[in-house]
C-alpha cells in the first residue's frame, strides 16, 4: 500500500542487477530518484558465480555471441585457404585462450557497471534479497550479514536460472551454460541436452570449434519458432557434423572417469522405448529456465505467480501488487530477451518518475538465433499465421540464396533462405520477416522498424536494394509458395 507520509530508505529498490534491474535503477536515479540495487548470484551446483550485470553479459547474449564469433572465425580460416590465403592445413582452437580473452571482456564490463551505478548515485548492495512485508527488503550477502531496507516502490528483476531434470547423476555430473563460459578446460565430446535457442547455439559453436558435438532432441528444434526454418538450422548443423538423436530424453547419467574433462556414460530412451547409450566428457543441460521468484518472500507481500513461477504483468509491468512491479525474464509470456528487459525497466521508471507516458510496445520483437547459420525473425512463424489467419488470407514469398562470399568459398548453395508472411486482406502487410544467413542479426533489425511502421511487399519491392549483399534478396522476391515455382539457386 503506497503510504505518502511514511519516510523510506529509498524511493526504489531494485531486486536484481541484470539488464532490466540496471535499466530501470540507472534511469530512475537519472530522475533524481534515490534507488538500491540487489544483486546476488547463487553459485552453480558446480560452483561457478560472476560479477554484476546478470544473465546477458556474463552467461548470455555476450559470452555466448564471442564464442560464435571464435567458432565464425574458423569458417573464415577455411574460407580464406580458397581466397589465396595460405593457412596452415592442420590449425588448432585453443578453449583456454578463448576463455580468458571472453571473460577478461566480461571482468571489464562488470566493473564499467559498478562504475555507472556509483556515477549515478545508485547504492549497489550484492546481497540476495526477500521480502518482509511490502515496502521491506531483507538481504544477506556471501558473508552471512543482514541488512534491512525500506523503499516505497519496488522493482522485481531477479531473471532466470537453468533447469536440470530430475534423473540420477544430473546435477553431479551435468552443467549448464551458467557453467560453460567460463569451464576452465576444453569440454571435449559433448551432449547437448535440449533443443532450444541455448542448446543449439552452444552445440553450433562447440562444434564448429573443433568438439564432437551431440544433440538430445525430446521433440521438435526450436519450439515457438517457425518449423520450417528451425529444419533448416538443424540440416545445416547435421552437415557440417553435428549428431541429433530424436526423439530421445536422457535417463541416467554415471561417471566413469574423473578428470578435466572427465568421462560419463549417458543412459537415454527414445520415443519408441529404445535405449540410447554413449559416452561423453561433458553434459550440458539446456532444457529451459526457471524465474528466480520461489525464494524471495513473494508470498508474504502477496505477488501472484503463476504454475510455473511467472509474474503475470499487466502493459505497465504492474504485479498485483501496487507499489511492486516486475520486468524482464521473470514475467509471464513476454519475450526473454536482453533489449526487451532494458526497455521495460528503463520506460518504467520514465512513467513512475518522469513525464514518460510511453509503454513497452512486446510485439512484433525482432530476435536473431547465433546459430552456425544464423536466424533472424520478426512477427509470426508461418503455422502461426496461418492458425490465426487461414492459409487463403496469406501470401508466402520465399527464396534460397546463395551468399557471394560463399560462392568461392565453396559453401553450400541452398543453405541460405529468405521468407516473407504476408496478409492479403491488408494490401499484404508482412506479419512474418524470416531469414536464415550470414549475419542476421544486423540483418533483421533494420526490418523490424519497417515492420512496426506497417510495411506491405509492396514497400518491400519499392525499396531499391543494396548490391551486393543477402539482405538484397528482400527487395527482390518474387515467388510465393502457392505457385509451387523452385526456389533452389542454381550453381553458376
Ligand atoms: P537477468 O539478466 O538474469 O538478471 C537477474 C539478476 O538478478 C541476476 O544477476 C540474478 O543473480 C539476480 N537475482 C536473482 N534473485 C535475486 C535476489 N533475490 N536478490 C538479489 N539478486 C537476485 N537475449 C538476447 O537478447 N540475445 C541473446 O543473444 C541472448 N542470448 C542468451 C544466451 C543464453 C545462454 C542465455 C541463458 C540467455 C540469453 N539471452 C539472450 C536472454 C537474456 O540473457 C535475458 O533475457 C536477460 O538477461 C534478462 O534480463 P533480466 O534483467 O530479466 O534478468
Ligand atoms: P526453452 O524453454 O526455450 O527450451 C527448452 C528445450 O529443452 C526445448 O527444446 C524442450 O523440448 C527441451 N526440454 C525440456 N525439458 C526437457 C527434458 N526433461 N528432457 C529433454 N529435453 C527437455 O529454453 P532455453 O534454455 O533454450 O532458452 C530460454 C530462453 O532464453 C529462451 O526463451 C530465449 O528467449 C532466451 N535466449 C535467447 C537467445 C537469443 O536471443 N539468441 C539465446 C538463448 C536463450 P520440448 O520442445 O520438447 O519442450
Amino acid at each position: 500500500m503506497l503510504n505518502m507520509g511514511t519516510s523510506y530508505d529509498y524511493d526504489l529498490i531494485v531486486i536484481g542487477g541484470g539488464s532490466g534491474g540496471l535499466a530501470a535503477s540507472k534511469e530512475a536515479a537519472g530522475l533524481g530518484k534515490k534507488v538500491a540495487v540487489f544483486d546476488f548470484v547463487k553459485p552453480t551446483p558446480i560452483g561457478t558465480t560472476w560479477g554484476l550485470g546478470g544473465t546477458c553479459v556474463n552467461v548470455g547474449c555476450i559470452p555466448k555471441k564471442l564464442m560464435h564469433q571464435a567458432a565464425l572465425l574458423g569458417h573464415g580460416l577455411t574460407d580464406a585457404g580458397k581466397f589465396g590465403w595460405e593457412v596452415p592445413e592442420k590449425v588448432q582452437h585453443n578453449w583456454t585462450t578463448m576463455k580468458d580473452a571472453i571473460q577478461d571482456h566480461i571482468g571489464s564490463l562488470n566493473w564499467s557497471y559498478r562504475v555507472q551505478l556509483r556515477d549515478k548515485k545508485v547504492d549497489y548492495h550484492n546481497a540476495y534479497a526477500e521480502f518482509l512485508d511490502e515496502h521491506t527488503v531483507k538481504a544477506v550477502n556471501k558473508k552471512g550479514q543482514e541488512i534491512k531496507k525500506t523503499a516505497n516502490h519496488f522493482v522485481l528483476a531477479m531473471g532466470e536460472r537453468p533447469r536440470y531434470p530430475d534423473i540420477p547423476g544430473a546435477k553431479e555430473y551435468g552443467i549448464t551454460s551458467d557453467d560453460l563460459f567460463s569451464l576452465p578446460y576444453c569440454p571435449g565430446k559433448t551432449l547437448m541436452v535440449g533443443a532450444s535457442y541455448v542448446s543449439l547455439e552452444c552445440g553450433g559453436f562447440l562444434h564448429a570449434l573443433g568438439l564432437n558435438v551431440t544433440i538430445m532432441v525430446r521433440s521438435i528444434l526450436l519450439r515457438g519458432f517457425d518449423q520450417q526454418i528451425a529444419e533448416k538450422i538443424g540440416d545445416f548443423m547435421e552437415l557440417e557434423g553435428v549428431k541429433f538423436i530424436r526423439p530421445c530424453v536422457p535417463t541416467k547419467i554415471e561417471k566413469l572417469e574423473d578428470g578435466q574433462p572427465g568421462k560419463y556414460r549417458v543412459t537415454g530412451k527414445y520415443d519408441d522405448g529404445m535405449e540410447f547409450t554413449d559416452e561423453f566428457n561433458t553434459v550440458i543441460f539446456a532444457i529451459g529456465r526457471d524465474p528466480c521468484t520461489s525464494t524471495i518472500g513473494l508470498e508474504k507481500v502477496g505477488v501472484k505467480t503463476n504454475k510455473n513461477g511467472f509474474i503475470p504483468v499487466d502493459e505497465e509491468e504492474n504485479t498485483n501488487v501496487t507499489n511492486i512491479y516486475a520486468i524482464g525474464d521473470i514475467c509471464e509470456g513476454k519475450p526473454e530477451l536482453t533489449p526487451v528487459a532494458i526497455q521495460a525497466g528503463r520506460l518504467l521508471a520514465n512513467r513512475l518518475y518522469g513525464l514518460g507516458k510511453e509503454r513497452t510496445d512486446y510485439i512484433n520483437v525482432p530476435t536473431t538465433v547465433f546459430t552456425p547459420l544464423e536466424y533472424g525473425c520478426i512477427g509470426y512463424a508461418e503455422e502461426d499465421a496461418i492458425k490465426k489467419f487461414g492459409e487463403d488470407k496469406l501470401e508466402v514469398y520465399h527464396t534460397n540464396f546463395w551468399p557471394l562470399e560463399w560462392t568461392v568459398a565453396k559453401r553450400p548453395e541452398n543453405s541460405c533462405y529468405a521468407k516473407l508472411i504476408c496478409l492479403i486482406p491488408e494490401k499484404e502487410k508482412v506479419i512474418g520477416f524470416h531469414v536464415l544467413g550470414p549475419n542476421a542479426g544486423e540483418i533483421t533489425q533494420g526490418y523490424a522498424v519497417a515492420m512496426r511502421l506497417g510495411a506491405t511487399k509492396a514497400d518491400f519491392d519499392a525499396t531499391i536494394g543494396i548490391h551486393p549483399t543477402c539482405t538484397e534478396t528482400f527487395t527482390t522476391m518474387n515467388v510465393t509458395k502457392r505457385s509451387g515455382m523452385d526456389t533452389q539457386q542454381a550453381g553458376c
